[in-house]
Order: C-alpha cells, then structure tokens, then sequence
C-alpha cells in the first residue's frame, strides 16, 4: 500500500481563542498548545502542506456567527498563537483572486463564518492536494463548530480524514464526544498527535 500524503488542516488556532483571556477562549484550550507545536514543527520539517484557517471579522461586518466579536482583523485577538505561527504562510481572503504561488506549503485561509469551505479557496486547496492517497489531518477548535465544519466538508469532497483527538477541544465539553461519534460514522478516523508524528517520521525511511 502507498503510504499516504499527509495534509494538515489548522483550524481557527489563534489568540481569541486560545489564550485564557481571548474574546472566545475555548475552555481546557491550553492542554492541546504543546500538541499543536508538535504537529506544526512536524509540517515545518517534513514540508507537509498545511490549510490554516482563520476567523477574520470586523465589527461593521454582517454577524453570520452566534458568537460574541472575536479575531478581529488587526487586533492581537486575530493572530495565530506562537505554536502555530508560521511567518512565510500565504494568506488567501475570500475575496482574494489571486492563485495558489506553486510552491507554497503552508496556506492561510480567512473566513468570515465558521465554515472554511466559505472561502472559495478552500475547495480549490482540497483538489489540488486532495485524492485517493490523501490523508486530511484535523485539528485546531473549536470541536463542535468551524473543526467539524471542516470535517463534514472534506468528507462531502470525497477526502479521507483523520481528526487529532488530543489536538482539538469545544466550546462545549460536553457535546464532544457525540460529535466525534458522529463524524466517526459517516467515515472520519479519531488519531492522536503521538501516532501522527510517529506514522509521518516513519515514512521518510
Ligand atoms: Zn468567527
């Protein structure tokens, strides 16, 4: 069997909501930081390709989310946190025309509600990297809305997906574990951030 290409998908994984002071703090968010490193440095080093969304509002913008405002554009609550900071990334706005430079790998996705696959650009990513020996590898927050957004629209693009169990966390706790049941049955996979590293160095040998 082909071993297959690894795409990191980040999703949302920026001050507002991950510091304990940010406008949208996703509770118990700090556990998953050193999990987020890792899975960032192991895309870094490998060169693995990696869709990094991003809220991005502003407070005059029509309120398509049921949320407080958050990532504001030119705020510090907008920008991703060190762990997941990745300076030479590419940013595509939905309104953005321009195309994908050939050789970027780490792609920043901005968004004006909680779904990526709102931003054009996002289909267009999961057809370039996408196929049959693509594996889609999820994490960020929040679980129970922009990650499994995420989730059900590679699923509905036909993409494998495997979803970093210790790499995600919900606006609510509780709610969790029925959304990953659910993601589970209609065909994602549940890994942690240990098998992923452990599975993408083993590759290379
Ligand atoms: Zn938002």
């Amino acid at each position: 069997m082909n071993t297959p290409r690894l795409i990191f998908v980040d999703i949302d994984t920026q001050r507002d909501f991950l510091d304990p002071n940010g406008a949208l703090s996703v509770p118990d968010a700090q556990a998953i930081r050193p999990n987020l490193a890792r899975l960032i440095q192991l895309a870094c080093q490998l060169h693995l390709p990696v869709i990094a969304s991003a809220c991005a509002h502003r407070l005059d913008d029509p309120d398509p989310e049921p949320f407080p405002p958050h990532c504001l554009v030119g705020t510090p609550g907008h920008d991703r946190i060190p762990e997941t900071n990745v300076p030479t990334t590419h940013i595509l706005g939905p309104d953005h025309r321009d195309d994908l430079p050939a050789s970027a790998r780490h792609i920043t996705l901005h968004k004006r509600t909680y779904d990526v696959f709102s931003n054009p650009h996002a289909s267009r990513l999961v057809t370039t990297w996408g196929g049959p020996n693509a594996r889609f590898v999820v994490f960020g927050v929040a679980t129970d809305y922009c990650v499994r957004a995420a989730v059900l629209g590679l699923l509905d693009r036909g993409q494998q997906v495997w979803i970093v169990a210790d790499a995600i966390r919900a606006v609510d706790p509780t709610a969790e574990p029925a959304i990953l049941t659910d993601l589970v049955r209609r065909g994602a996979t549940l890994t942690v951030t240990d098998r992923i590293c452990r599975d993408a160095l083993a590759s290379l040998e």
